[in-house]
């Protein structure tokens, strides 16, 4: 289980028999995908979907192409975006989809068939508009592509998909804007100081990393240091973020230590960029970095989630007890899946929608929630993490209660 209860209930008022039903998932199924390859060798892999709750609105969730997939991961995850969707006010519940297949190993045409098979199974749900998938590790607009044609392209059933094929202008860098906008957010209403000026350590220089800090340099904060699995760079002026971003992105991707020599500042190890003197700290890279072993050392005033799981409990302890914030993971990275709903909304009606207009919802929804959430943290003297979970706890048991009309 992702939320705690006990705590919870501590701040809102959780009625029993709607806890039962929160506990545990709504549907959940494991199934066999097996594929004969172009050698006529056959393969099998599990396969899980989960439904956690869909009592706002069809389950959604991302597919997860990784041989670490499992059934209690994919509970934890399908749970996870039940709150995040519920905490931005989006009409979806929350699901999850795993399949136990490393897509880097196989052909272009195992890992189609992989997908079709995949659809054979889940397609009743998805013409009903029960689940609506989307890419997670592992998977992206070509999986989703699969998905598309296979349920007769019919835009709505799928989001992250290419944006010639009813994909969304803006979603690549939507989940960076969404993070930037939570960062502006608490910068101006729990740090008390302008954006301008103050000083940012990104960790991650991927699609949510590099996104965030370029959009925070745009807005004025000084990204001070970026780093990625292969090191990186630290200028107390300042780090042109988006000379580092078109740099990478020229050479279609890339990491952080083939930019030595471009002058773009000092090399800086990972462990250094998570204990530095800034003002906000954005762990944009994986989960489990700042641990009870390294968060004592934490200088920044205000810690961001970009990533998923970022700060493990025994760390969101210390850092409670030293007076440092954390915006949580299901509101700061909630950017993605406004996106989605941006594409899903637009592929139900048939309506054109461009980039400014997706980040302007993302913008609209995660401003209203930081303020929905900062406030309860104050009212409630407890942290934003409890508080957001608390946010959209309610709304699950409200809906929750009106689907079954007790
Ligand atoms: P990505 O693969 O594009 O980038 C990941 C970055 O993290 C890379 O720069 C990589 O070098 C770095 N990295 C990986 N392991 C590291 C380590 N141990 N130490 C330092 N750096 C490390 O991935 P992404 O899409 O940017 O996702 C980043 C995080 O954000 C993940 O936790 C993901 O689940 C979460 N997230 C992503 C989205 C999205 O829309 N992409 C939405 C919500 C949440």
């Amino acid at each position: 289980m992702v939320l705690n209860f006990d705590a919870l209930e501590k701040i809102i008022d959780i009625p029993a028999e709607v806890r039962k039903v929160l506990e545990r998932p709504e549907k959940e199924t494991r199934f066999n995908i097996n594929v004969v390859d172009e050698a006529g060798k056959l393969h099998s892999f599990d396969a899980y979907v989960v439904y956690h709750s869909l009592s706002r609105g069809p389950a959604k969730g991302g597919i997860r192409l990784s041989t670490t997939v499992t059934l209690e991961e994919t509970q934890v995850l399908a749970e996870l975006m039940t709150y995040k969707t519920a905490l931005v006010k989006l009409p979806f519940g929350g699901g999850k989809s795993g399949i136990c297949f490393d897509p880097t190993k196989y052909s272009r045409v195992v890992k189609e068939n992989v997908i079709r098979e995949y659809v054979k199974y889940v397609q009743k749900d998805l013409a009903a508009d029960l689940y609506v998938p989307a890419p997670d590790m592992g998977s992206g607009p070509k999986e989703m592509a699969v998905i598309y044609r296979e349920m007769n392209n019919r835009p709505e059933v799928v989001t992250g998909k290419p944006v010639s094929i009813g994909g969304l202008p803006g979603r690549t860098e939507a989940t960076g804007f969404g993070v930037a906008t939570a960062t502006r957010e608490g910068i101006k209403n729990i740090l008390k100081r302008e954006v301008a000026g103050t000083t940012v350590a990104v960790q991650g220089f991927g699609n949510v990393g590099s996104w965030t800090a370029r959009f925070l340099a745009e807005m004025g904060a000084k990204v001070v240091a970026v780093a990625d699995i292969s090191g990186g760079y630290y200028s107390s002026a300042g780090l042109d973020v988006l000379a580092m971003q078109e740099a990478c992105l020229a050479k279609g991707g890339c990491l952080l230590k083939e930019l030595e020599g471009h002058g773009f500042g000092q090399p800086l190890t990972n462990d250094d960029l998570l204990t530095m003197d800034v003002d906000v700290l954005i762990p944009a890279a994986c989960e489990n970095v700042i641990t009870g072993d390294n968060a004592e050392d934490v200088k920044a005033k205000l810690i961001v989630e970009a990533a998923n799981g970022p700060v493990t409990p025994s760390a969101d302890a210390i850092l409670a007890r030293k007076g440092i914030h954390v915006i949580p993971d299901i509101l700061a990275n909630s950017g993605g899946v406004i996106g989605s709903y941006v594409e899903w909304r637009k592929g139900k009606t048939g309506g054109i929608v461009e980039a400014h207009q997706t980040l302007s919802t993302i913008e609209r929804l995660i401003t209203g929630s930081m303020e929905d959430v900062i406030t309860l943290a104050t009212e409630k003297n407890t942290s934003l993490r409890l508080a957001a979970q608390g946010i959209a706890l309610k709304e699950v048991i409200q809906a929750t209660k009106e689907r079954f009309g007790i």
